[in-house]
């Protein structure tokens, strides 16, 4: 198991850039209110608009955004894998492009991921990242798996990992990684191996 301690902390001329590919799903998804955490889709979040949420990642890296979809990952199929699996290639192989965070639905993040992993050709690290409740929710997990996302796609321990799944501060490869529960925020599970980290 390889625990990720922290990403580097740099001053901001010397900010390495990640790619921030965003296709929707529950991290990007609105209720109506606080306590609706299921049947939630009054409204869908802009990737500005959850970057802006979360101020403290812009101290870490330049993020720039690639809107691949806003939709469930039940409706995500092969025309976003291929323009993930081309995109995320074009792009780190560009020297100032130090990593990459997808955000995805968690119905189907493990195939997406999978299909990334054998797919990406890179050794900097593709993080993809969900949340199990929406962005309107009372105790909110997607703006901390955004930020850690960032934070391990930076990290140095995270290269050569392949496709990695981020959520509930663990990191899981995109190789084994299932979903186990509809609902629980600690879903996603490694079946006998475990996780291969955690963003602590
Ligand atoms: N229905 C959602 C989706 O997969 C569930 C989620 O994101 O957690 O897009």
């Amino acid at each position: 198991v390889t625990t990720l301690l922290s990403a580097p902390l740099l001053p901001a001329q010397a900010l390495p850039t990640v790619k921030l590919f965003t296709t929707g799903g529950t991290i990007q998804s609105k209720g109506a209110h606080r306590l609706k955490l299921s049947n939630y889709s009054d409204g869908k979040v802009q990737p500005a608009e959850l970057l802006a949420d979360v101020p403290e990642i812009a101290k870490l890296a330049t993020m720039e955004i690639v809107e691949i979809s806003n939709k469930g990952s039940p409706s995500i199929g092969a025309p976003e894998h291929l323009a993930l699996a081309k995109q995320l290639t074009a792009e780190l192989a560009r020297p100032d492009v130090a990593g990459a965070v997808v955000t995805h639905g968690t119905s189907n993040l493990e195939e997406t991921a999978y299909f990334l992993q054998l797919t990406v050709k890179s050794d900097k690290p593709v993080i993809v990242v969900g949340a199990m409740r929406p962005y309107t929710a009372i105790s909110r997990d997607g703006p901390l798996n955004l930020y850690n996302a960032v934070r391990t796609a930076l990290a140095p321990e995270a290269r050569g990992k392949g496709v990695m799944v981020l959520l509930n501060d663990t990191i899981h490869s995109a190789r084994f990684v299932t979903k186990n529960h509809t609902y629980h925020v600690e879903t996603f599970v490694d079946r006998e191996l475990g996780p291969i980290g955690y963003a602590d």
